[in-house]
């Protein structure tokens, strides 16, 4: 029964285990799945913004471009071919630049947005390019503005289709609800200020070059363009979020307004107000181009820094992540193991021995003591409770055993008084108190002539003798006192707080109840003259001088003539 009381408790015991793992498993793998995607998401969004900001250095490329290529179409006859050397070497980069940025595309998981988007480019590009071409190899004598404009805005067309790129990236990044997707929009707008800052000038410069009237169109280009850039500059700072608004980023900032929009854009308006004026221009095409790649500069730096800045902060929110994801996971495994160790130790180190002991409990209530004893337990012990109770009573039994073992041995079996054990038990305890002995009276009776006693009517009488001595003892001293049977007819009486008078008093009282009548002895219907010698002490050093004394007085009694006091 109890056996399989224990079992249970072991089943107990490992299905708690089991609930507190699952328990912890059920709060740390949800803990650890949504680090995991938080670092993936991190992962992502860097894989996204280095992505984009290819697209960008692309559109960058491609709308840099026009800068030689507008350079060739207006060179003079003698700059022509180190200018055409430099546009081809630059057409060159920009190759390399598309199936770079490309590459990169497809490996961040953007290739079905590839092939549609890149063969667009490269058409467009393409288209471009042979009108720069074609421009280029006319005639000085043929060449006239609107060819030359034409061209320009073919190459327009190239950077739109690079647009067109960053947009479709961008409606496809899954990142967007990250911090750092702010600068998705972001670099869109910069890609399309970078690009609308060129056109300012780009949009005038055939007219400049021949030295001809804007026409209308163009006209409402250049002032749209113009417009449009003062009007991303402003959104920039719209979108670009506060705690992204570095010193630096102010600095580049309004480096944009004071170079850019301030000095560079009134460059062209003044063109443009010559040419409304039919005043002469002021620049040629080549100045024009010139005078606006410095100012031009200030956007493209904001635009690289704004392209690092994000870029570093995705950077930073992915080993973040990384290291949050790390930390759950190990918080997680130390928790689970911690668990696990704890619930090992409490098994071996408290349940176990608990279960131990309360089977040897069980088993110990199980043993009797005696046949036929505690009828109210023949079966056996079903609680814990019972078997304690059990025990107990085991025990209390135990003890009275043991108290009545203890008289025996203390006892004389003859006489029923005090024998030596109980003597030498009763000296520790003196000895524990020496101050006891000065007031402590031991008494020494011997039976004189005894063995004369036992000679005449043999040992069973003789012991009927010192019965019959102890019953006159027991009948004049106190309970309190101790009666020792010390040897076969010698007996000691102790007497505490007492003096030495008192003392004569009780040994002379006993002698003379003893020596004044004769004894019955109903064996032998017989009386039996008997006397007893006694010997007195009242104080001493120590038990032994007590016994001593006491001793040499007992001597002395006998030597005087026995059935004699002597102290
Ligand atoms: P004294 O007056 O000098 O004491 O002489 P005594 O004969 O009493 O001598 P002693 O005290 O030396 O002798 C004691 C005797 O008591 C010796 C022994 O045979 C006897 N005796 C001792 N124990 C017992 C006992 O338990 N029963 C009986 N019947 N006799 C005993
Ligand atoms: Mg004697």
């Amino acid at each position: 029964m109890y056996k399989l009381r224990s079992e249970q408790i072991s089943q107990r015991l490992y299905l708690s285990m089991i609930i507190i793992i699952f328990s912890l498993l059920f709060l740390s793998i949800p803990l650890i799945i949504s680090s995991y995607q938080s670092y993936q998401k991190a992962d992502r969004a860097l894989t996204e913004i280095s992505a984009l900001r290819a697209v960008a250095d692309l559109a960058n490329k491609v709308s840099r471009e026009r800068a030689p290529a507008n350079k060739v179409m207006s060179s003079a006859p003698d700059e022509l071919a180190a200018n055409l050397n430099e546009l081809h070497g630059y057409r060159k980069e920009v190759d390399l630049q598309i199936e770079r940025t490309l590459q990169i595309l497809n490996a961040a998981g953007f290739s079905a947005q590839v092939p549609g988007l890149s063969s667009n480019l490269k058409v467009t590009l393409q288209q471009g390019r042979q009108a720069v071409d074609a421009y280029a190899a006319l005639p000085r004598s043929e060449r006239t503005s609107t060819q030359l404009d034409d061209a320009i805005k073919q190459m327009f067309m190239a950077w739109d289709s690079c647009q067109e790129i960053l947009k479709n990236v961008l409606l496809h990044t899954v990142a967007k609800d990250t911090s750092v997707s702010d600068s998705y929009t972001l670099i869109l707008i910069l890609a399309d200020l970078r690009d609308q800052a060129g056109r300012i000038a780009s949009n005038i410069i055939a007219s400049v070059t021949f030295a001809e009237k804007i026409p209308e169109d163009n006209l409402a280009r250049s002032l749209q363009t113009q417009h449009q850039a003062h009007y991303l500059w402003g959104l920039i700072n719209t979108i670009q979020p506060e705690q992204a608004k570095t010193p630096e980023y102010l600095a580049l900032h309004h480096q944009v307004k004071t170079q850019f929009l301030d000095q560079g854009i009134p460059i062209v308006a003044g063109l443009i107000s010559e040419s409304m004026q039919n005043r002469a221009y002021s620049l040629t095409g080549t100045q024009l181009t010139e005078a606006m790649v410095d100012k031009f500069a200030t956007v493209v730096n904001l635009q690289t820094y704004i392209l690092d800045y994000s870029v570093s902060v995705a950077q930073n929110q992915k080993k973040q992540a990384q290291q949050q994801f790390i930390l759950t996971l190990l918080v997680a495994i130390i928790c689970l193991v911690t668990a696990g160790f704890t619930m090992i130790y409490a098994r071996n180190g408290v349940f176990k021995p608990l279960i131990k002991a309360r089977n040897t409990i069980f088993r110990l209530a199980q043993h009797k003591v005696a046949d036929n004893e505690y009828d109210e337990f023949s079966t056996d012990p079903v609680t814990l409770l019972q078997a304690i109770k059990k025990l107990k009573r085991v025990l209390q039994q135990r003890d009275a055993l043991e108290f009545q073992l203890r008289n025996i041995a203390n006892t004389d079996n003859l006489t029923g008084v005090s024998n030596r054990l109980a003597l030498d038990e009763y000296i520790k305890y003196l000895e524990k108190k020496p101050e006891k002995f000065t007031q402590t009276a031991l008494i020494i009776f011997d039976i004189d002539d005894f063995k004369q006693v036992n000679d005449t009517f043999g040992h069973i009488i003789g012991d009927e003798v010192i019965k019959l001595v102890v019953e006159k003892l027991q009948l004049n001293v106190r309970t309190s006192d101790l009666i020792v049977r010390y040897g076969g007819d010698e007996f000691l009486v102790l007497i505490e707080q007492t003096n030495f008078q008192d003392a004569l008093i009780v040994a002379n009282k006993i002698l003379k109840e003893i020596g004044n009548y004769e004894l019955y002895i109903a064996e032998i219907n017989q009386n039996i003259q008997v006397s007893v010698s006694a010997g007195v002490a009242v104080g001493a050093a120590s038990w032994m001088a007590l016994l001593e004394k006491a001793d040499k007085s007992l001597f002395q009694a006998k030597e005087n003539g026995k059935n004699k006091v002597a102290g």
